[in-house]
């Protein structure tokens, strides 16, 4: 989708920090972080919103996470523990209209999220 960010990010086309690629996912540092480790975990096919995921798509979903998990693990918060989130349109916070994970340690982090 040319109008996208992520997209952008997936083709090339505007920079980012990557800390894993495979064929399916892409991850890349949060440009605005929120804690020590703030990884933002995406497929590299667009998809707008989680109201917008097919049957196929289950796939991706589980390289995803798959991939936020291999992330923490490496940085050492696996037995610790970290966060993933994926934020839903306006109400959920979303700004970014090309689903991704938050991948987020380093910190205490509180229950309920704001
Ligand atoms: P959300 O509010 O859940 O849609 O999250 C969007 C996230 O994308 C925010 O945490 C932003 O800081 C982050 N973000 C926006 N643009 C970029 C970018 N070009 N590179 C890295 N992260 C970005
Ligand atoms: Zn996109």
């Amino acid at each position: 989708m040319t109008d996208c960010i992520f997209c952008k990010i997936v083709a090339g086309e505007i920079p980012a920090r990557i800390v894993f690629e495979d064929d399916a996912v892409l991850a890349f540092e949060d440009l605005n972080p929120q804690a020590p480790t703030h990884v933002l975990v995406i497929p590299k096919k667009h998809i707008a919103t989680l109201n917008d995921l097919s049957p196929e798509d289950a796939p991706v979903i589980g390289a995803m996470t798959r991939a936020a998990a291999a992330i923490a693990r490496e940085r050492g918060f696996a037995e610790d523990g970290y966060r993933t989130v994926m934020n839903c349109n306006q109400g959920g916070g979303q700004t970014v209209y090309h689903i991704h994970m938050h991948v987020l340690a380093g910190r205490a982090l509180s229950w309920p999220p704001g």
